[in-house]
Formats: C-alpha cells, structure tokens, sequence
C-alpha cells in the first residue's frame, strides 16, 4: 500500500480532486447566497446568475468525475466544453442582470451569444479532411475553435459588462483571472503537451480565486441591495431627505434619551403658484435644490426630513448650534441661491413635551411666519 504523503494533497490526482472540491464548496455557498435573493425579490433577473452557477457546479463535478475515471469519451470531452463556455456566458449575464433591467435588447444579445456559442461549438465535429492526421492531432485540435472563441468572449464581456455594473475593480480582476487561466490551460495543451505540473497546478488554483471573488461579488451586491431597500423604507424618493415616518421617530427617539433638541419647520412660500406658471417639473427642482441646501446647513448637526409636499424639517440635534441663527442661515441660502422663499418656525423642546407637541409647536410658529408676511423665521 503507498502511504500518502503531504505534497500528495497538492499536485496529481487527488490534488486535483481537492482544488475542484474546493471550488464545488464555494460555488454551493455562492449557490445559497443567489437563491435566497432569487426567493426574496422574486426578480427574473437572478434567475440566470443561479442557473450559471449550477452549471459551473456541474462543470466542476465533471471535472472531478475526468479524474476518476480518465477514459475521456469524445462526446464528454465536448459536453466539458460546452459547459464551460455557456457556464462563462451565463455567470457573464448573471453579473449584468445584478446590476440592469431586464430589457428585451439584451435578451437579444444573449441569445445572439448563445446562438453564435452553439454554432461554434459545432466546428468540434468537424475537422477539415486536410488536417486529418494521427488521433491524437485530431483530439488536440477538436476544441481549438472554442478555446479561441472563450478568448474573444473575454473581451466582449469586458466591453459590454464592465461599464454598465458596479464593483468593477472586482470583475476586472475575475475576467483577468479567467483569461491567465484559459491562456495556461491553451499553453499547456498546445505547447507542453498537456502535461507541465505547474501549468496543471496553475489551471486548478486559479479559479479558485476567481470563484471566490465570484463569491464576494454577489455577497457585496445582496449587502448593496438590501441598503438600497432600507434606504428607500426610510427617505423619500424625489429629495432624498428622510421621510416623515422615520424624521418622527427619530425626535421621538431624541426625547426618549432626555437629549436637549430643537425642530426647525419650514414651509415654500406660494409653491402651488410656481406649479402652475412653471410647471411641476420645475416645482420637482427646485424642491431638490431646496432640500440640498437644507441638507448642507445640517450636516453634523441635525437631520433632515420631508414632511409633507413643500414642508420640510430640521432636527437640531448638536447642543452648541442656535436653532435661530440656524434657521435663518438656511432661509437667506433659499432665497438667494432659488426662485423660491420659505417661512420658517422653530421651537425648543421642554420638559414633559412628547415629539407631536413639540413638532406641532414649530409648525405654529411657521404659520406665524406665513401670516405675517412670509420669507422670515418664527420662534415658537
Ligand atoms: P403658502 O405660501 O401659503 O405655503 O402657499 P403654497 O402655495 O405654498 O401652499 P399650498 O399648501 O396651497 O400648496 C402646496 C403645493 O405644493 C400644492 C402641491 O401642488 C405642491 N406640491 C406638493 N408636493 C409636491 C411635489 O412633490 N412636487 C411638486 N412639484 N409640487 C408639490
Ligand atoms: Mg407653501
Ligand atoms: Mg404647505
């Protein structure tokens, strides 16, 4: 009986068997990570990055079953390599499909992809009767066509990927990592024979890495995703300024922990008459430049919200800031900066007072503002 020795594990066979093995385990947890956001958003989308990484966990199943079994039938051989170039396709699309839409133009390309895949990879059968040498040439040059044609995918996919998703740095890195791979791999089978250990080793290690990042990517994109969702539960779309749900329980929060708070109200003077001689796109604007401004004057120092349609609020929340200095800083900035004035009310919160009380108080004090002529602050 041999004994089994440690440099063992990393070269021959069985070291084969555990780089494959390796990455059959990264891609069954980068499997689980993609279904749970196929089940959670439900989109069509995922659906490809899921299905590309059960071929790739077939394609490296295969690979494992070569090792066992060496005898290499032809038609193995090429259903290997269909695996292999539709597994880099598909993992391809799955990436862009994270980051875009679903359109019917890229529907198209990808079938065009496939399409072109799928007639290439018949040139497998079909050797020119000229070439027509020993058998051993021949199984060389089979798959020549297609290891080629993986090259030229290469670069279409960075040229149609990599600008039109996030996290390129990482991609970029995969599809370099993919091409030193599929570069090895032809050096080693048409100039070392097929048989340079180091090469071998390279063609197992490297993927690795790649599966790996392949793994991070998405890992990072889900984190992406669900920040996103959080996001949007927790601000307003057209100003990006919280919205009233999330401001309220925030001063109520300030409250709670006996912090010594102050709430600014402001409200754009005659907004429903720029909407009617401008437009509601204009109306759309220039309540963003608003919210902007409000958003600078605050940072480090309070939060924002919207209210309600042209209300907007400020939570001040920094002890050493004078919510009337405050105020005003931010209503002179409105009315030089926009077409548009605000009146404003502020109001300090005092003992026993809840956060409706103490939101309701600056609001009244805003309403003091608009009956008494407009673009000013108020104290409550
Ligand atoms: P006042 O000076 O008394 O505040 O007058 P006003 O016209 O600003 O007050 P009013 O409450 O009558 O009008 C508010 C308008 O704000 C009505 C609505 O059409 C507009 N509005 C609310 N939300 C939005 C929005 O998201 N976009 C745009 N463009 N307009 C909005
Ligand atoms: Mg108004
Ligand atoms: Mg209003």
């Amino acid at each position: 009986m041999n004994d089994l020795r440690l440099e063992d594990l990393g070269s021959g066979t069985l070291g084969a068997i555990i780089s494959y093995t390796i990455i059959l385990v990264i891609l069954l947890l980068t499997l689980l990570v993609a279904f749970r956001l196929l089940m959670t958003r439900r989109k069509i989308g995922y659906l490809s990055i899921t299905v590309s990484l059960m071929i790739l966990m077939a394609q490296y199943g295969q690979l494992v079953y070569f090792q066992l079994n060496p005898d290499i039938s032809d038609t193995a051989a090429f259903w290997a390599m269909m695996l292999k170039v539709f597994s880099f396709l598909l993992v391809n699309t799955g990436i862009y499909q994270l980051y875009n839409p679903t359109r019917l133009r890229d529907g198209v390309v990808f079938v065009v992809c496939c399409a072109v895949t799928a007639v290439i990879s018949l040139s497998y059968w079909y050797i020119p009767g000229w070439l027509e040498g020993n058998g051993s040439q021949i199984k060389l040059l089979q798959p020549l066509i297609v290891e080629l044609f993986l090259v030229v995918l290469l670069f279409i996919s960075f040229l149609l990927v990599n600008s039109r998703i996030g996290q390129n740095v990482k991609y970029q890195l995969m599809l370099t990592l993919y091409f030193c791979t599929q570069m090895i791999h032809m050096a080693n089978i048409y100039v070392f024979g097929g048989n340079q250990p180091v090469l071998m080793k390279l063609e197992q290690t490297i993927p690795m890495l790649f599966h790996l990042i392949l793994f991070l990517f998405i890992v990072e994109r889900v984190i992406e995703l669900m920040q996103a969702i959080y996001n949007s539960s927790i601000r307003d779309g057209l100003t990006q300024l919280y919205n009233r749900k999330y401001f309220y329980n925030r001063v109520g929060q300030y409250i709670a922990g006996r912090i010594s708070v102050s709430v600014i109200f402001s409200d754009i003077d005659n907004f429903k008459k720029l909407n009617d001689t401008k437009g509601h796109h204009m109306g759309d604007q220039v309540l963003k430049q608003v919210a902007g401004i409000m958003r600078e004057e605050t940072d480090q120092i309070g939060i924002c919200g919207r209210y309600g349609g042209e209300e907007m609020v400020v939570l001040v929340t920094d002890p050493d800031t004078d919510s009337a200095e405050l105020a005003e800083r931010i209503r002179a900035r409105i009315e030089a900066e926009t077409i548009v004035t605000v009146s404003m009310g502020w109001s300090r919160h005092k003992k026993q007072m809840t956060a409706d009380e103490l939101i309701k108080q600056a609001d009244e004090a805003m309403y003091k503002a608009k009956t008494s002529g407009k673009n000013k602050v108020v104290a409550s």
